[in-house]
């Protein structure tokens, strides 16, 4: 079966930066599970993999604006610590997912300087040049329920 939207996917992966070290893998675990066409993955890796067979392997090299998004400075703010009451003890490096208009998003401290603190909303992958090596395992039609849910039930997906 083909990969299309609103097809449930799984993929075994590795992910590396331009200089072969490897950011992410699925090795050696369970495969990544996802519905094709719903952006659940960063848009190059899902358009990469659009009409791909079971039991195929792809490598795919995809630039920032494809990936997670090239460097913005505008996404640097700095918040006065009262307003993220419930984040715990800010430290520098920590990281937490905040809703904004554009939907959820990664957000990392940099700094803490008094009661202020500096977070930046770029992705820590950021500018790089992802790198993938797919396999794809498994390619089955989407029940109903995963549709509405947006997110694949069972093997590799939500128990509930
Ligand atoms: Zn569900």
């Amino acid at each position: 079966m083909e990969i299309m939207a609103d097809r449930v996917v799984l993929i075994h992966y590795t992910l590396k930066d331009d200089n072969g070290a490897v950011l992410d893998s699925s090795a050696g675990g369970e495969p990544l599970a996802y519905i094709q066409g719903h952006g659940n993955l960063v848009p190059g890796l899902e358009k990469a993999l659009e009409g791909q067979q079971e039991g195929s392997t792809l490598a795919v090299s995809i630039a920032p604006a494809d990936g997670y998004g090239v460097r913005d400075e505008g996404l640097i703010q700095r918040v006065p610590k009262r307003s993220l009451q419930g984040a715990g003890e800010l430290k520098k490096g920590m990281q937490f997912q905040a809703r904004t208009e554009d939907g959820m998003r990664l957000f990392t401290v940099t700094a803490v300087v008094g009661d202020m603190v500096t977070l930046d909303g770029n992705h820590p992958l950021a500018d790089q040049t992802l790198n993938f090596d797919v396999e794809v395992v498994t390619v089955r039609e989407a029940t109903g329920e995963e549709l509405e849910h947006g997110h694949v039930h069972g093997a590799g997906g939500h128990h509930h």
